[in-house]
């Protein structure tokens, strides 16, 4: 059975990452004479949230499409979700209890319950991005969804990702 990881574990384990390590280049260094564009060197990055939402994640992705031209985006839910199981009025209630005060802030707050399919929910969240004015249209066209099955290791577009 695992156990849960403590922060001294962890920093232990980043020491001995830390010993191994090979240095990035620095922004710097990428806009340097000769040096390739910062777009060739990024693979991927990745925005985890709670229910894989992506409201707050949509300033993120502005900011570094301006600094590396992103060519697609992946929205990828999975299966066992913690969203599944969060439920919007149980997480209000409890900070209401903490904060009674904050009772404006807490309800215009959301957080991330999937109450339909995983599909459906990931759908959800590309048409959210595609419904901004602020992306560039040329990258609306390569957002999709994916369902990844943690049961498989498969990860599945959904039906309307092609
Ligand atoms: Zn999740």
């Amino acid at each position: 059975m695992a156990t849960a990881l403590t922060v001294k574990e962890l920093l232990a384990r980043n020491s001995e990452y830390a010993e191994g390590h090979q240095r990035i280049p620095t922004w710097e260094e990428l806009g340097a004479a000769g040096a390739p564009p910062p777009q060739i060197l990024i693979k991927a990055l990745v925005f985890r949230t709670t229910g894989a939402e992506t409201k707050s994640t949509l300033p993120g992705i502005l900011a570094l499409d301006t600094l590396v031209s992103l060519t697609d985006i992946l929205v990828v839910k999975h299966t066992d979700c913690g969203g599944l199981v969060i439920r919007d009025a149980n997480v209000k209630k409890q900070l209401l209890e903490l904060a009674p005060g904050s009772e404006d802030k807490i309800k215009a707050m959301q957080f991330a319950e999937i109450t339909g399919t995983l599909e459906d929910s990931a759908e959800e969240e590309v048409a959210f991005l595609k419904s901004s004015e602020l992306l560039r249209p040329e990258l609306k066209e390569c957002i999709r969804g994916y369902v990844w099955n943690l049961e498989t290791g498969d990860i599945k577009a959904t039906a309307v990702a092609f």
